[in-house]
């Protein structure tokens, strides 16, 4: 039986598995896809007091090899149900069944679809939630990035580097991004923003020619002809196997102040899969430490 097991390998989930076993107890992290969580994509970190300038696929690798460096047992592996028992807690994923006395559900969150018709039959043809990972794919040529917030300004900014031509596509005229960020985007000699604007049309076959765009006022549409639209709309929350241990608010985050405890005692919250104001890496660590400590004072 593990002490604390640990739903999430991304910033929260490895933090709180640092402080677990610096704790003196044992930590099994389950973690579906890979470690890092959304941090990975990121090019370059600045905010992260103490590491200026690191690029997130660093900063995760690190973050990995610090926690199994200390002694926390990582497995690759999808969470499908957590049960209480007399024991615990019971942890069934698709290739096991682990025990553990208390859980911390750190499972972040997933990439948001724009929601227009054919967006994921597109996607490897044209449509693509990451630009780190599928830039690369075109050079050269003309992309669209839709969205406001720092990781459409950071996708845009890594993708005008690479692209003859991008699009920034925003629903409104200010941005959630930073706004020195955003003034680095608007010195790109080849970058256009198009504001105030929703894609509303996915044109080609088999692959991606154009978006269509509808401006907010006007109800004016815009064909633009691209290679490729880049989505960076924010995240949604993947707890809907967990909502028998934790409650959820009416948008699937955890319910949890930052204290970090769930409705449940002994299943713990840290990171972007929580209610919060703020959803940073700095903010996911600081969970991942509180949600730790609050299972080792839990399990005693
Ligand atoms: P975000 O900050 O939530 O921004 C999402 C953007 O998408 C907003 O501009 C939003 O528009 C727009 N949007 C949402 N739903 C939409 C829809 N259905 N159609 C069209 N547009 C839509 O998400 P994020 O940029 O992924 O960032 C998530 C968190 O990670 C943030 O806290 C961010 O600061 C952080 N982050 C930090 C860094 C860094 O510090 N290096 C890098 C990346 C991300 P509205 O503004 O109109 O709502």
């Amino acid at each position: 039986m593990a002490d604390i097991i640990i739903v999430g390998a991304g910033t929260a989930g490895l933090t709180a598995a640092i402080y677990a076993v610096r704790g003196g107890k044992s930590a099994l992290v389950l973690e579906a896809v890979t470690y890092g969580g959304q941090i990975v994509n990121t090019p370059e970190i600045e905010n992260y007091p103490g590491l200026y300038k690191v690029s997130g696929f660093d900063y995760a690798t690190k973050l990995y090899e610090q926690a199994v460096d200390l002694g926390a047992d990582i497995r690759f592996e999808t969470v499908k149900r957590i049960e209480k028992d007399e024991n615990g807690f019971k942890v069934t994923t698709d290739q096991d069944v682990h025990e553990g006395k208390a859980v911390i559900l750190a499972t972040g969150a997933k990439n948001r679809p724009l929601g227009v018709a054919r967006e994921q039959e597109l996607v490897g043809r044209g449509i693509s939630y990451c630009a780190t990972c599928d830039g690369m794919f075109y050079r050269g040529k003309v992309t669209a990035v839709a969205g406001g917030g720092n990781t459409a300004i950071e996708d845009a900014q890594y993708l005008a580097d690479l692209c003859d031509k991008v699009y920034l596509i925003h629903r409104r005229d200010s941005f959630r991004a930073d706004v020195k960020e955003v003034e680095k985007l608007k010195a790109k000699g080849n970058v256009e923003f198009v504001l105030n604007a929703n894609v509303t049309e996915l044109v080609g076959e088999p692959k991606l020619s154009a978006v269509r765009v509808e401006d907010k006022f006007t109800k004016e549409v815009r064909e633009i002809p691209v290679d490729g639209l880049f989505v960076a709309i924010g995240q949604m929350p993947a707890n809907e196997a967990f909502t028998n241990v934790a409650l959820v608010d009416e948008k699937g985050y955890i319910v949890s102040g930052e204290n970090c405890l769930t409705n449940t005692p002994g299943v713990f919250t840290a990171g972007d899969c929580r209610t919060k104001e703020v959803r940073q890496l700095t903010t996911a660590a600081s969970d991942g430490a509180v949600a730790a400590l609050a299972a080792l004072k839990f399990i005693g």
